[in-house]
């Protein structure tokens, strides 16, 4: 942990996780799925995410970079507070996500195609290097992006059912 926090001292990656973050959060509250699962400490966990992301958002763009780099945001807000809530939260958005209908497994799958990485329960985290977070698409769509092998084979059972439909659409969109 104590090299994830000094390889992130840089604002860009930082913010991506906050920005992954938000996108767990969005899968699970309604914007992607028509309800937020059920479950130990989902709730709680979502309004852990909410309040760091927002309160951080709400900060003007000097501020913002300043709280991004400072060691007391990381150690309290984010190792002790946004990790372990993002943790069940990923947990539940990829179980949610591969029990929901295939269309809406589409939606999610377009949405989350704008993502570093496609796979709904990627925490993109782990020790994540500038390479690892250096995207790698899917060969079948050329859309979904995922950070590293393990997301790709994660989110294999789900995508494969929408990986053609994907393809297309970037093709049609050309
Ligand atoms: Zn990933
Ligand atoms: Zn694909």
């Amino acid at each position: 942990m104590g090299r994830l926090l000094a390889a992130h001292m840089r604002v860009s990656p930082l913010l991506q996780i906050l920005t992954t973050a938000w996108s767990i959060v969005e899968v699970l509250t309604g914007k992607l799925l028509p309800q937020q699962p059920e479950g130990a400490g989902i709730a709680a966990a979502v309004k852990v995410v909410q309040e760091v992301v927002t309160s951080q958002q709400r900060l003007p763009a000097l501020r913002q970079r300043k709280q991004l780099s400072s060691p007391s945001f990381w150690q309290v807000k984010v190792r002790q507070q946004l990790l372990p809530a993002l943790q069940t939260l990923a947990t539940a958005a990829a179980a949610a996500v591969a029990a929901a209908p295939e269309e809406q497994q589409l939606r999610i799958a377009r949405s989350l195609a704008t993502r570093v990485c496609a796979n709904p329960g990627c925490l993109n985290l782990r020790g994540c290097s500038e390479g690892r977070l250096r995207s790698r698409r899917c060969s079948g769509c050329l859309v979904a992006r995922y950070c590293c092998c393990e997301c790709q084979v994660a989110d294999y059972a789900v995508h494969g059912r929408v990986c053609r439909q994907l393809g297309a659409e970037a093709n049609a969109a050309l």
